[in-house]
């Protein structure tokens, strides 16, 4: 493949394609070339299962942070969405972050157009701006802290009190961290078009069919779910739950990839994943973004090394402080974060 077509695709669709010969052992070629090129996978929980079965660690936002900050693998293949693999080349600059597909997006980050956030927190002056992690580079640069569902609360209990506090761009994280801490926040609003999708009538309808089931989920679904279910957390937690639980059913409302993990980890256990509502775009409670990645996508990003994800420098720079303050809190609960002077720019 030659370098004039590879740019048109990456500029057409987001990602270089190539006919693969009939047979390919698509699997066996993906764990051979990482290990030629020392390469590190990652992938979200929302994955795919066959490519979750093929990554170094799958996570949630929080984890797979970790990661890759600390990794010293040469090339860092992020099976997620965007903000994701920006996020880990803001931690880890010189390792080579690729992406399968540049248009795994997310709703929420496209919810908080960069200029539009400069106007809002221009609006709101000395106020601590807290943005969850799903963002971009450029809103994490005029960010004092990011926090991730794992944190949130955590995160915002950490400011000192009396100071006012901009939370963007999840609306119904916000609802939920201001409900825990007892915090008044200026929330902006952005969702996740998955988690907005549930619908209680079908999962009403479910807990019908199995009256001992538990609903459990995730914080960036709407107020009036969380109202129902016995438990509320990140990814993690939510793995961490059904593992603990004595219970023998569950409905799961996060994406419905996180039950390949849940399945892995748990057995005799029947897990659903909560019903979206029918007008959804497939009522199957799936994020198109991140089905976007498949192992073909894996297979051509690790072999002719692109898309990759690149930064200017200052924007990285000034996204890379409220992440280590995130780091920071989440190791060292009770620390302390007074505004910085974010410059809105
Ligand atoms: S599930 Fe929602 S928050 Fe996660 S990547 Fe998809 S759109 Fe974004």
């Amino acid at each position: 493949m030659n370098a004039e077509s590879m740019i048109r695709d990456l500029e057409e669709k987001g990602f270089v394609e190539e006919e693969l010969p009939a047979g390919t052992d698509l699997r066996g070629e993906i764990l051979r070339m990482k290990k030629e090129k020392n390469a590190v996978i990652l992938a979200h929980y929302y994955q795919r299962p066959e490519i979750q079965d093929i990554a170094d660690f799958v996570g949630d936002s929080l984890g797979l942070s970790r990661q890759a900050a600390g990794t010293d693998a040469d090339i860092i293949l992020f099976a997620g969405v965007h903000f994701m693999a920006e996020t880990a080349k803001i931690l880890n600059p010189s390792r080579k972050v690729l992406i399968p597909d540049l248009r795994a997006g997310c709703s929420l980050e496209s919810s908080c157009p960069p200029d539009k956030f400069r106007d809002f927190i221009s609006r709101h002056p000395g106020h601590t701006v807290v943005t969850y992690i799903n963002c971009s580079a450029e809103v994490k640069a005029m960010s004092d802290i990011i926090c991730t569902s794992s944190n949130a609360a955590q995160v915002v209990a950490s400011i000192e009190p009396g100071i006012p506090v901009i939370f963007a761009p999840d609306h119904n994280l916000g609802k939920y961290v201001m409900k825990k801490t007892g915090r008044q926040m200026f929330l902006w609003n952005g969702q996740c078009d998955v988690h907005e999708a549930f619908s209680m009538d079908k999962i009403n309808a479910l807990r019908k069919i199995y009256p001992s089931a538990k609903f459990i989920a995730h914080p960036e679904s709407e107020e009036k779910l969380l109202e129902q279910a016995v438990f509320i957390g990140s990814t993690s937690a939510l793995i961490g739950f059904v593992k603990k639980d004595p219970s023998d059913v569950f409905i799961v409302a996060t994406e419905a990839g996180i039950l390949h993990q849940m399945r892995k980890e748990v057995t005799g256990k029947k897990l659903i994943a909560a019903p979206a509502y029918e007008n959804n775009t497939c009522a199957c409670s799936e994020c198109s973004f991140m089905k976007l990645n498949t192992m073909e996508k894996i297979y051509t990003t690790l072999k002719y090394e692109i898309p990759e994800i690149i930064i200017p420098e200052p924007i990285r720079l000034r996204a890379l402080l409220p992440l280590q303050r995130m780091m920071q809190v989440s190791e060292q609960p009770g620390l302390s974060v007074a505004p910085a002077s974010h410059a809105a720019n």
